[in-house]
């Protein structure tokens, strides 16, 4: 689609959705506070006017205080795992169904699976979305489709095998643990070609480790529930960055501490105002998922792309204004062959008022001690790296290896000691 037409649809979209919108209390109260109606937004720039959307506010309309259609017209309800309290509820029209199985069905052909694929989908099919939503997302395609589910490893293992499995859906932890067991069993799954892997985090350095052991090529799956499900945003074979359909969403990035919109490169929240949605339509929901926008198109001819995810914005520190992840640093520290396995973060605020940064990482035994042991040179060479990519200095001390905590599950990387933030 030329970028004029594109625009053209989004625009139309974006104000059927603040028309649907006008059916949930919560915005037809917020919009009228904030005096804007669906004819005031003439450009995609008026977005900015229209208020955010919270996880909180979605929690405070448990159960179905977000439905913009009355209940007969609901489907299908599926919910969001929370870990805490009350989970969150979406609800799917007949047509919102259909829209979301179209959209992963694009996903499902952009990486090239046809109808000539066996696709294991090996994830809960129940309330979580990922489940139901590849389901009829690749019988779509035509795809013979294995509504496998998750557990009895060696039986899905055994499936691949004997159904001749050409593409697998899991998580990528769950993918890990299938590799393991093929090995165990001394199969190497030589039918099995892609792998669609999402729900959770994982770096290109799992890709790798799973793409040499599950013989597949790897991509990376994002969603959310309060936004269908599974298909908002997929890898294309180039692996580099997300493709979002940008017909039914429309995406921004924000500084997540002052909801300004931010630039391509600019690392922020990831912002979405689904426009093809009928049951639960939403504004500028704050997905809390931390992303930028790429600036080139792709090679793969389509255009506009985000970074793979890099964290959340719960666990992003402001230091001297300046917003650092930890998965930044780690990325960083990771990418130089000097550094050992860990490294912790501390943050001070001196008697100057002013942020301070350190970060204790280890050094390879190597490089600790003996020939190539020359610390002088290699902290010097962390902190120019650091300060090169997060424009910030920070103070870097080298520590011996497996001198710094160990953890079971997730690191607890970032010590925060100012007392005022
Ligand atoms: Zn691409």
């Amino acid at each position: 689609m030329r970028p004029d037409e594109l625009e053209h649809l989004q625009l139309s979209r974006l104000r059927e959705t603040i028309e649907r919108v006008q059916h949930v209390p919560f915005y037809r109260d917020l919009l009228a506070q904030e005096g804007v109606r669906a004819e005031d937004i003439r450009t995609l720039e008026d977005l900015q006017r229209l208020p955010f959307t919270r996880k909180q506010d979605l929690r405070d309309g448990y159960p179905f205080g977000f439905f913009a259609v009355p209940l007969s017209r609901v489907v299908r309800i599926h919910t969001t795992s929370g870990t805490t309290g009350k989970p969150t509820v979406v609800g799917y029209t007949r047509g919102d169904l259909d829209r979301w199985s179209d959209l992963i069905a694009r996903n499902l052909t952009m990486v090239g699976l046809t109808e000539n694929d066996v696709f294991q989908n090996a994830v809960n099919m129940g309330m979580f979305t990922g489940g139901l939503g590849f389901h009829y997302g690749a019988e779509k395609v035509g795809m013979t489709v294995l509504p496998a589910g998750t557990g009895n490893t060696r039986r899905q293992i055994e499936m691949i095998d004997d159904f001749g499995v050409t593409a697998i859906h899991c998580t990528p932890s769950y993918a890990m643990h299938l590799a393991e067991v093929a090995e165990e069993m001394g199969s190497d799954l030589p039918s099995l070609k892609v792998g669609v892997f999402g729900a959770e985090p994982w770096s290109d350095a799992t890709r790798n480790d799973l793409q040499d052991r599950l013989g597949v090529t790897a991509y990376d799956s994002y969603g959310l529930s309060e936004l269908f499900g599974p298909g908002v945003a997929f890898e294309c074979p180039e692996q580099d960055g997300l493709h979002i359909w940008h017909d039914s969403y429309l995406v921004e990035i924000i500084d997540p501490a002052t909801g300004e919109q931010l630039g391509p490169g600019e690392r922020g929240e990831l912002v979405v105002t689904p426009l093809v949605k009928e049951a639960m339509p939403l504004i500028r929901y704050r997905t809390g998922d931390i992303t930028m926008l790429l600036e080139d198109d792709c090679p793969c001819g389509r255009t506009r792309r985000i970074a793979r995810f890099s964290g959340r914005v719960d666990d992003m520190l402001i230091i001297r204004g300046i917003n650092v992840f930890p998965s930044q640093i780690e990325h960083i520290l990771m990418a130089l062959p000097e550094v050992g396995d860990q490294f912790m973060v501390y943050v001070d605020r001196n008697e100057h008022h002013l942020d301070e940064m350190t970060i204790h990482v280890e050094v390879k035994r190597q490089y600790f001690s003996g020939e190539l042991a020359d610390l002088a040179r290699i902290q010097q060479k962390i902190v120019r790296t650091l300060r090169d990519t997060l424009e910030l200095r920070t103070a870097v001390q080298l520590v011996e290896p497996g001198s710094l905590p160990r953890f079971e599950g997730k690191a607890r990387r970032v010590v925060d000691r100012r007392t005022n933030v």
